[in-house]
């Protein structure tokens, strides 16, 4: 069998908490994985005083230093995580200024993505944990607001949600409609296996990356990415799946005939070229 390219969607990396950018890199090489897609991690991860635009600056760091550093090709997304808006108003901040700060990180990340240095905005969204509904409101104008500013800079979302079925696939998409974006751009990150168009409603799913929701995706079609979710940090190295995972899941299924060639290059090359408008090697 060919080497074909084999992408991992959603993949931290974390030299503070964990390994860092080049034995995650390394490691994923290894097991026959080539494009890494690395968003930034939330700020409270890099210390105490981190800022929303050093994060993305640190994630941006990481990426050319796999690039330069190793064969992997690898991608930064920026964005400001649900879970930060939550902390300014634990921590005291008023509503409106905790909005503002976030709407600033996001307007920091478009300015990133048009300069080049990132690939999309993400992820971003809204909390996986119950918050009160002021909170919750702030949340939607976000991913809206996020929306805006990705069309004006005509780049794809990463979004962290709740767990998200069929329902919330149609919220967003209506969200994205609202707002004018191409769906198909709007990544619903961690997803199950909503492949049909009648469970995404023409987002983007990518799907978590265990043998169960990518057999099942598979039985419904190709139109999806796949992702780990690993996070990078020795403290929770279980937390999600590990960074060889995605190339390993291929290659067993390809070999056992469950993947065929066409379909592991349209997941891993023609999807992702597409939703983010680049290239791949
Ligand atoms: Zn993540």
């Amino acid at each position: 069998m060919d080497q074909i390219p084999i992408t991992d969607n959603h993949i931290h990396v974390d030299p503070i908490n964990g390994e860092g950018p080049l034995e995650v890199a390394k490691k994923f090489q290894r097991a026959g994985g080539t494009v890494m897609i690395i968003p930034n991690k939330p700020t409270w991860t890099l210390g105490d005083k981190c800022t929303f635009k050093e994060a993305m600056d640190q994630v941006i760091k990481y990426v050319e230093e796999i690039n330069t550093q190793t064969d992997v090709q690898a991608f930064a997304i920026v964005g400001a995580h649900p879970a930060e808006l939550s902390r300014l108003i634990k921590e005291g901040v008023p509503m409106e200024k905790a909005e503002q700060s976030m709407r600033d990180a996001l307007q920091t990340a478009q300015k990133i993505v048009i300069r080049g240095k990132a690939i999309g905005i993400g992820e971003i969204g809204r909390p996986h944990y119950d918050v009160s509904p002021e909170e919750m409101k702030i949340h939607n104008e976000l991913i809206h607001y996020t929306f805006e500013l990705a069309l004006d800079a005509d780049c794809a979302v990463q979004l962290h949600t709740e767990s998200s079925g069929e329902e919330q696939f149609k919220e967003f998409a209506q969200m994205a409609d609202d707002a004018g974006i191409d769906k198909q751009r709007v990544i619903k990150h961690f997803s199950g296996p909503l492949v049909l168009e009648e469970e995404n409603h023409g987002l983007t799913p990518s799907l978590i990356a265990t043998k169960k929701v990518i057999i099942e995706g598979l039985k419904k079609g190709n139109n999806f990415l796949m992702e780990t979710d690993y996070l990078d940090m020795k403290s929770r190295p279980g937390a999600v799946l590990g960074p060889k995972t995605v190339p390993r899941r291929t290659k067993a299924l390809m070999q056992n005939g469950i993947l065929s060639e066409d379909d592991a290059y349209k997941i891993h090359v023609e999807n992702v070229e597409k939703v983010y408008g680049i290239r791949l090697f």
